[in-house]
């Protein structure tokens, strides 16, 4: 069984995707599967160059991911010159993930944690797509006590951002983390016990 999980920032994706992983399932985090892309050596590499120009190499030659997001930091157009290249290539390397752990057959449930799931159009690489939300004002709470976020800061990003609606409409399952850890660890063995059974 293969499940595509995202939701909002800081709703709580990691948090779900380690007791997940505790549970047993297999974890892929599409972030990283990301990194790969970019790469020296890589296709995206060349295309990122190409794009962006050689100030986004850096000294050891590898994409150096701060200079880049700061070109596509508050520009819609540079950033969707960025996914154009960068998604469809995290999609490749996900499905190339995913059959090889399905052919090596070490894992009965893989879970992939993609905060742009839906953007990217990733939808139908997964049996189930799991959504968790948690309310705004808890959003802002948490990451202003546990990384120092300024909350106005996060409001404005979680605005930007789909909505809660537009990502439960597309949910197969609903993770709701509008409680404490424990909470979430309960509904996620709930689950986990629901779909996997
Ligand atoms: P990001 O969008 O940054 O990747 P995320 O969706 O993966 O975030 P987490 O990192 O899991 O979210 O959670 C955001 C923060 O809120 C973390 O510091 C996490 O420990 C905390 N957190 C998550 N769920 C809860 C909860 N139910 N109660 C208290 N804190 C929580």
């Amino acid at each position: 069984m293969t499940i595509g999980l995202t939701g909002g920032i800081g709703s709580g994706k990691s948090e779900a995707s380690g007791i997940l992983r505790e549970l047993g399932a297999l974890v892929i985090d599409a972030d990283i599967v990301g990194h790969e892309t970019y790469r020296s050596g890589q296709p995206a590499w060349d295309e990122i160059v190409e794009a962006f120009g050689d100030e986004v190499i850096g000294l050891d030659g590898e994409i150096d991911r701060r200079e880049l997001g700061r070109i596509v930091f508050d520009d819609p157009e540079s950033l969707k010159r960025l996914t154009d290249i960068v998604w469809p290539k995290i999609r490749e390397g996900l499905k190339d993930l995913m059959a090889g752990e399905r052919d090596g057959g070490g894992t009965d449930v893989l879970v992939v944690e993609a905060a742009v799931l839906f953007e990217a159009g990733w939808e139908n690489l997964f049996e189930e797509i799991w959504v968790v939300t948690a309310h705004e004002k808890d959003v802002l709470e948490r990451l202003e006590r546990q990384r120092n976020q300024n909350p106005e800061q996060t409001r404005a990003r979680v605005r930007a951002q789909m909505t809660n609606e537009e990502r439960e409409q597309r949910a197969d399952v609903m993770v709701r983390n509008d409680e404490d850890r424990a909470a979430l660890a309960a509904t996620v063995k709930k689950l986990w016990t629901d779909r996997t059974r």
